[in-house]
This record gives C-alpha cells, sequence and structure tokens, in this order.
C-alpha cells in the first residue's frame, strides 16, 4: 500500500494567535470532506512577517489567512491582489495560484455571502455603522455586490470620510459620511443596517450602537459583525422590531468557506463549521 504523509499546508499569521478559533472550524472542514489538509495556527511578530510569508513559500504553503496586524503589511510579501484586497487595501487571506502569492479579502465577501441567505444586496440603501477594517471591507464588498447607496456613520470623522471615499470613487455605489453625535436615527428609507464597530463585542456584551431605537422598522435587515456573542443586544433590540437580522458568526463561517474554496476547490458544509464553533461555546 502507498501512504502520503505529505499534508498540504495552509494556516495563519497573527499575533496574538491563540485565542484565533479559526483553526478549530477549517480543520472541522478538512476532516469532514476528508481532506489530509492542515490549518496551523502561527503566532508571527510584525518584524518576522517576511520571513513567515518566505518560510510559506518555502514549504509550498496552499495559502494563509493573516490577522491583525498583518492585513496592510503582508501586501509588500506577495505577488499580486484580488480586486476587493486592491480597493479595500488590505489582505486577509493569501491563496498561492500557480505558484504565485495573491492576497485576497473575504471579510467583506463572508459578511456577503452570510447575508445572502436573507437578502440579495442589489439595488438596496445600506447604513454602514463603523469605518475600522471591517467596516471597510464590508461597505466595498456590498458595493461591488450591488448596493447603490452607502452611508457610512463614524464617530470619527477622518476614517468615516475616507471609507465613503473609497466607496463612492473606487466602487459603482454612491458612499456618502454622517457624522455619529448623540443617537443616529436611521434614515426611514434604508434597507440594510450594518453593525461594523467594535461594540458588543466580549467582554463589553451589553454595550450597544446609540441609534434611535424606533428609526428600527420591520422591513429592514439589520447584521452585526460581532462573533462573540453572536447574539448582540443591537440585533434583539432589532428582533424586537420585527427585523430580519443575521449575526457576526454568519460571516465569520463564510470567510471560513470563502477560504477553503480558494485553497482546495471544495464548497465546505457550513453546518460542520459552525458546529465546530458551537462546540467551543461560540
Ligand atoms: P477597528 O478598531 O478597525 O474599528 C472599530 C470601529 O468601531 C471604528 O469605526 C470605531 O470608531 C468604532 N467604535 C468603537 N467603539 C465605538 C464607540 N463606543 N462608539 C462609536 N463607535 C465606536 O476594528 P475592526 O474594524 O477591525 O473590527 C470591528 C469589529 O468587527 C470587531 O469587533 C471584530 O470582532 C468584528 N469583525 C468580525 C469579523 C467576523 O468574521 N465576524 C471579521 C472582522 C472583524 P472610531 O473610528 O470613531 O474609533
Amino acid at each position: 500500500m502507498v501512504h502520503n504523509f505529505l499534508s498540504p499546508l495552509t494556516g495563519s499569521f497573527a499575533i496574538p494567535a491563540a485565542e484565533n478559533p479559526t483553526v478549530a472550524m477549517i480543520e472541522a472542514a478538512y476532516r469532514h470532506h476528508g481532506l489530509h489538509w492542515r490549518y496551523i495556527n502561527c503566532e508571527v511578530a510584525p518584524h518576522a512577517l517576511e520571513d513567515a510569508v518566505r518560510g510559506a513559500r518555502a514549504m509550498g504553503w496552499m495559502g494563509f489567512n493573516c490577522s491583525l496586524p498583518h492585513k496592510v503589511a503582508v501586501i509588500e510579501h506577495l505577488d499580486g491582489l484580488g480586486e476587493s484586497a486592491r480597493i479595500i487595501g488590505a489582505v486577509n487571506t493569501v491563496v498561492r495560484r500557480e505558484g504565485r502569492l495573491i492576497g485576497e479579502n473575504t471579510d467583506g465577501k463572508g459578511f456577503v455571502a452570510a447575508l445572502r441567505d436573507i437578502i440579495d444586496p442589489a439595488g438596496k440603501r445600506v447604513v454602514l455603522l463603523g469605518a475600522g477594517g471591517a467596516a471597510r471591507a464590508v461597505g466595498v464588498e456590498m458595493a461591488l455586490a450591488g448596493a447603490t447607496d452607502i452611508t457610512v456613520v463614524n464617530r470619527s470623522a477622518g476614517r468615516g470620510e475616507d471609507v465613503a471615499a473609497v466607496i463612492d470613487g473606487q466602487t459603482p455605489a454612491k458612499g456618502r459620511y454622517r457624522p455619529w453625535v448623540g443617537r443616529y436615527r436611521i434614515p426611514e428609507e434604508t434597507d440594510i443596517v450594518i453593525n461594523a464597530t467594535s461594540i458588543g463585542l466580549f467582554p463589553d456584551i451589553d454595550a450597544m450602537p446609540d441609534i434611535e431605537p424606533d428609526s428600527l422598522h420591520a422591513n429592514m435587515v439589520v447584521a452585526d459583525g460581532i462573533p462573540n456573542p453572536p447574539l448582540t443586544p443591537f440585533l434583539r433590540q432589532a428582533q424586537a422590531r420585527g427585523c430580519r437580522t443575521a449575526d457576526g458568526l454568519g460571516m465569520l463561517v463564510n470567510q471560513g468557506v470563502i477560504a477553503i474554496r480558494y485553497w482546495t476547490g471544495i464548497d465546505a458544509d457550513t453546518g460542520i463549521m459552525r458546529k465546530a464553533l458551537a462546540d467551543l461555546g461560540l
């Protein structure tokens, strides 16, 4: 009998790395689909990123995720970028294609994939709360998925204006910035409201974005990027107002699905991946 003890390698470069649950979700999918692949969680400091990427090349890694703080810094060590990664200016998934390392960004793609279970972004008007890295990725992908109008609402004007300008200038959608001063009132014509701030993330689990509760209407879809805990007070409030909702765990799982598709060509089972996270108490 011929054995093959050589596993195709994938993984993650980040610091800190120990609390990132992605490895559990991805390796559960590999096992479920009978792939003898590995996903190795690596703690990589900023000064060691170049060597880590060189090491991945030397060992023929099929690809890797990049998390904080490497999402921008990794770009100079790669051979090219996918369309949305170029517009967003950040990479969180690297894919080996014909020997070249190409940077993609699955943050926003995972969000859009999860949202599509509930609503098609095409032609929709969106309020995007936040203007950090996640909001930037979500805003660009919503625009590339056909959302026509995206209002970026953010506390600090510089970041908010910047994300609105990227959407407005580099995608087909209209992007605009609105300052977040006091309680924000969601415009009535809004179809989709997205919390892409870090408000509500563990351990701050009772915090919620400061919006006028009665400006949420039952015809709006409300999404939250916070994966832990997935049912945030913001989503609970939206559900109480009759809105359909999408949680940040769906975004996380779909990012994994997209990365696995990039690396292996297989469409992974989201149920298995979500269960792997649930087994960890997420
Ligand atoms: P950043 O630090 O880059 O951005 C944080 C954003 O939240 C900024 O817009 C900031 O506003 C805003 N913010 C924070 N606190 C407040 C507050 N009290 N009031 C108003 N605005 C506030 O973080 P990221 O964009 O990288 O991540 C944001 C969240 O997205 C994280 O919690 C992360 O867990 C989640 N995420 C989820 C993923 C998933 O797969 N589910 C993937 C990636 C991220 P300002 O600019 O004014 O400071």
